[in-house]
């Protein structure tokens, strides 16, 4: 069924606690935690407790848990403390942009300046 958790991903397996993160915030729908390989200060996944391998998977079948992700990376930035130097949000949609986990999560990068566009 569309959502379920899938065996062998990486990010359901954070959801069900299966493969351990740094969780610094979590919701009924989403979780959010720090990426492993952070490329600024602040460098938060925030991502859907089901299961789309893409935003734009997520964004037609459940619009209102996009909605949940995106108000969740305020909360992150604010946390954080990265709201007033800027921060950005990035879903990287297919391998071309970069995608590597085919499981929806947006960026929340911060804390640094960012390069526009960011090549
Ligand atoms: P993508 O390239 O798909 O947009 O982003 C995937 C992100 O997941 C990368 O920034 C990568 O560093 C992060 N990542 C990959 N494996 C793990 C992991 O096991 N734990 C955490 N916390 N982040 C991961
Ligand atoms: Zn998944």
């Amino acid at each position: 069924m569309a959502g379920e958790p899938q065996a062998d991903c990486l990010f359901c397996k954070i959801v069900a606690g299966e493969v351990p993160a740094t969780i610094v915030r979590e919701t009924g729908t989403t979780v959010a935690f720090r990426d492993i390989n952070p490329q600024a200060p602040t460098h938060i996944l925030v991502i859907p407790k089901v299961h789309y391998p893409d935003a734009a998977a997520l964004a037609a079948a459940e619009p209102q848990v996009i909605a949940d992700i995106l108000c969740e990376s305020r909360e992150v930035a604010a946390a954080e403390e990265v709201e007033d130097g800027g921060y950005r949000v990035v879903f990287n949609t297919g391998s071309g942009a970069g995608q590597t986990v085919f499981h929806a999560h947006l960026h929340v990068l911060g804390g640094r300046g960012l390069q526009w566009p960011p090549g």
